[in-house]
């Protein structure tokens, strides 16, 4: 399928929409008042610190709600201001944040069942309006809705689109994309539709097996099931490594999507050499900005002497694991939760180790003077992160 020339007759569609429509300022105040917060206003500029008694939070400089996040979660409330009477479905989660999935639900805004590993699109019928979230849908998704005669309202973040560009970019040209990302997230999903060949990388640790791969071969049948899942149809690892092309899931550790390309940029090089690199090896730079600011907010805030970190988001949420990874390596003991809800009287935290299911920790806030490092990934409204500080105050 020529994915590119499909989004181009969709975007001509009349029945396709990507911007606001022109409810702004009625949602922009609602918003305000579901989802911002006065006491995190105020800690903000207090230098990003509160003290009350023996509890001082220290906030990440930079948090939460990301630009694309809010702009999806407007133009979704707009949908509905606009379409008043229609029936409205969302193909996902409109971002990994269960207070605001929950608020959509209230706004009657269906969402998409899956059944048995696949999205049921039976409920929606033609003329229906149809959401997709701020990580995009694949084009198989897209087309769907488009053969369906829905209303297709598009709030894929922006920064996503330039991935599928950069991947479109590898599929003229022929190379093989490299994606950093896990391959069953809807962001991969979607990127992947738009590649041709492709490799979900899901670490550093599957990218060095890959590079071992290229520079010395190795056993085909056990690459091809270590990767199961995660490479287009037909993919074969003896013909379709020779030329590359990086890309990656924009909320992934962005110092990791940073080695993985350099890591096969060294690779291309050992291999063919400087003056034959190019014909091997592309990459552009497509980490986006929320999450290098929010990694890179954390990678201070971990510098300074914390008793604790609570990472706040969905725990599905991509970006947020990723800074509750950032605690980790720094040996700091850190609670990841995602809402207000899950710190109970008694002093106990139901939390989600890295990698683990959700677990009870019974006295988790040390006695005495203690440091609280707080941040919150970029789809976490601040009244959640309001909510959990004020729980904290009051459980000391
Ligand atoms: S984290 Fe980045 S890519 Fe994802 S929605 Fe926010 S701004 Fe867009």
């Amino acid at each position: 399928m020529d994915t590119k020339a499909f989004k181009r007759s969709l975007q001509k569609s009349e029945n396709y929409h990507r911007k606001g429509f022109g409810h702004g300022a009625e949602v922009a105040g609602f918003l305000n008042s579901e989802y911002q917060s006065s006491l995190i206003q105020q800690i903000r500029y207090h230098n990003y610190q509160l003290k009350r008694g023996d509890v001082t939070i220290r906030l990440a400089e930079a948090f939460g709600f990301c630009w694309g996040v809010e702009r999806a979660v407007a133009m979704a409330y707009e949908t509905r201001q606009h379409f008043p009477n229609q029936r409205i479905w969302i193909t996902n989660e409109i971002i990994h944040n269960p207070s605001v999935n929950q608020r959509l639900r209230e706004m009657e805004v269906g969402f998409i069942a899956v059944r048995n590993g696949k999205k049921d699109f039976s409920v929606v019928d033609s003329g229906d309006v149809v959401i997709l979230p701020a990580f995009g849908a694949s084009v198989g998704e897209m087309q769907l809705l488009k053969d369906k005669g829905c209303t297709i309202v598009d709030t894929t973040c922006p920064w996503v689109s330039k991935v599928w560009n950069s991947v479109e970019k590898h599929k003229k040209r022929d190379y093989t994309s490299i994606i950093h990302g896990k391959y069953n997230h809807e962001e991969t999903v979607a990127t992947s539709s738009f590649a041709g060949k492709y490799l979900v990388v899901l670490n550093l640790a599957e990218s060095y097996y890959v590079r071992d791969y290229i520079l010395k071969g190795g056993d085909r049948a056990e690459f091809l099931a270590k990767f199961k899942n995660a490479y287009s149809p037909g993919f074969d690892p003896d013909r379709d490594l020779e030329r590359l092309g990086v890309a990656n899931q924009t909320t992934m550790l962005k110092s990791e999507t940073e080695q993985i390309g350099k890591l096969f940029e060294r690779t291309m090089l050992t291999k063919y050499g400087p003056a034959q690199l190019n014909e091997h090896f592309m990459s552009f730079n497509t980490i986006c900005d929320a999450t290098q600011e929010r990694q890179d907010a954390m990678l201070e805030l971990v510098q300074e002497d914390l008793s604790l970190m609570l990472v706040i988001g969905g725990f599905n949420s991509s970006n947020t694991t990723h800074l509750q990874e950032i605690a980790i390596e720094h040996n700091i003991p850190s609670y990841h939760i995602d809402s207000a809800a899950r710190i109970t009287p008694g002093n106990r935290i139901q939390h989600k180790p890295l990698g683990k299911d959700i677990e009870v920790a019974e006295n988790w806030l040390p006695e005495g003077q203690i440091v609280v490092g707080v941040t919150s990934g970029a789809s976490t409204p601040d009244k959640i992160v309001e909510e959990a500080i004020e729980k904290i105050i009051k459980l000391k």
